[in-house]
């Protein structure tokens, strides 16, 4: 059942804790303690209630500054690898991005009308189907039955319609879901969210799942990889066409920009970024640092919102998240979840970002190109 207080959460809660009490390793800590600390946000949000929770007061003055200093370590680690890895980004984002010039403005042009509602049963239905068909139906069985999803409050900052807090402990987490409908969206966000659990649950210790939430680049590959693959279901089998449609036009503009925001990133220098001198520009200044990188008609204001409110592991998360999960999508809708390139991915999908996985991989911006290209037909159809 898709639940709506935060009943069962505090039951997590008081679980977490009880689990916290008898762990001392370091890892396994930060994670729980993380887990707990944003479960407290979202009961509050689904109380309606002003967050009067904590994380200082909730673990004490030192235990608080340990897990900071944890989190900022992963940080630091995950930065210093993208210094020397941007020359590398800045090539590979360019040459997608520059493919995908003339299919993006075509996209614009695209409008669909809206398809007939469906019932939260049929809703329920699709998603069975859908995780029958990836293979993942005792999972998501799972995490239906024993109230792990939860339909949260309408959308209050950006696009953040779906998460996911996990405790890898456990190995155990829970789904919420903004502005909950029985639609495309609400499909997409569950297929995203499950795809993390899919992430977390399978072969994963603890150090290496703080390892992918706080530092990596391959946090939103399976994710957007479960989420594609349900527009595609979606499409074939004929259900809520039409949105279908609209959602994988819409993607595919938000993956553009997802990849062009990360290239505004690896195109300002070492001392901009580590001083975080973006935070302070203004469009005037921010159209001068990207003149001679881009044409007069690039939207500088808009992406100066986006740069400026940006957390720049997420842009680059999301930015390959978009490009990996296209490659095995196309495999495993060859092969099912059982293929080479799978495989290879789930092996690495835990360490640093590696130019030698994305050569190894095959992941090249050429390919990509033409897969994009592919979803667009699959719109004019
Ligand atoms: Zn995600």
């Amino acid at each position: 059942m898709i639940q709506h207080t935060a009943k069962p959460i505090m039951k997590r809660i008081v679980e977490a804790e009880e689990l916290l009490k008898s762990i001392h390793d370091p890892e396994e800590r930060l994670a729980i303690e993380n887990y707990i600390g944003n479960l407290y946000d979202s009961v509050h949000e689904l109380e309606k209630t002003p967050n009067t929770f904590s994380f200082e007061n909730y673990l004490g003055a030192k235990e608080f500054n340990r897990f900071c200093s944890r989190r900022i370590s992963y940080e630091r680690k995950w930065f210093q690898k993208f210094l020397k890895d941007k020359k590398f980004h800045e090539i590979y984002l360019r040459n997608i991005l520059i493919g995908q010039e003339e299919d993006i403005e075509e996209l614009s042009d695209f409008s669909f009308p809206s398809d007939p509602p469906i019932s939260r049963k049929k809703l329920v239905e699709i998603l069975y189907a859908f995780f029958e068909d990836m293979g993942f139906v005792d999972l998501f069985d799972q995490y239906y039955r024993q109230q792990h999803i939860f339909a949260i409050g309408k959308n209050q900052k950006g696009n953040n319609v779906g998460y996911l807090e996990f405790n890898p402990v456990s190995k155990s987490g829970e789904i919420f879901v903004r502005n909950f409908k029985n639609d495309v969206s609400t499909l997409k966000i569950i297929a995203h969210e499950m795809g993390h659990v899919v992430d977390h649950t399978f072969d994963q210790d603890v150090p290496s799942f703080n390892q992918q939430v706080f530092a990596s680049f391959y946090g939103e590959v399976l994710s957007r990889l479960f989420e594609k693959r349900m527009e595609h279901f979606l499409l074939l089998n004929n259900i809520l066409p039409s949105s279908t449609k609209d959602a994988i036009v819409s993607s595919a503009i938000i993956h553009h920009s997802d990849v062009l925001e990360a290239l505004i990133f690896s195109l300002m220098s070492k001392d901009c970024l580590r001083h975080y001198e973006y935070f302070s520009w203004d469009v005037d200044t921010f159209k001068k640092k990207m003149k001679r990188h881009f044409l007069d008609s690039f939207n500088y204001k808009q992406s100066l919102r986006k740069i400026q409110s940006a957390d720049i592991t997420n842009v680059y998360r999301y930015a390959y998240g978009d490009i990996i999960s296209m490659f095995l999508l196309e495999e495993i809708e060859k092969n099912g979840v059982s293929g080479d390139l799978f495989d290879y991915f789930m092996e690495r999908r835990c360490d640093l970002f590696d130019q030698k996985f994305m050569f190894e991989g095959g992941f090249e911006p050429e390919e990509y190109i033409r897969m994009y290209q592919d979803e667009i037909k699959l719109v004019k159809k």
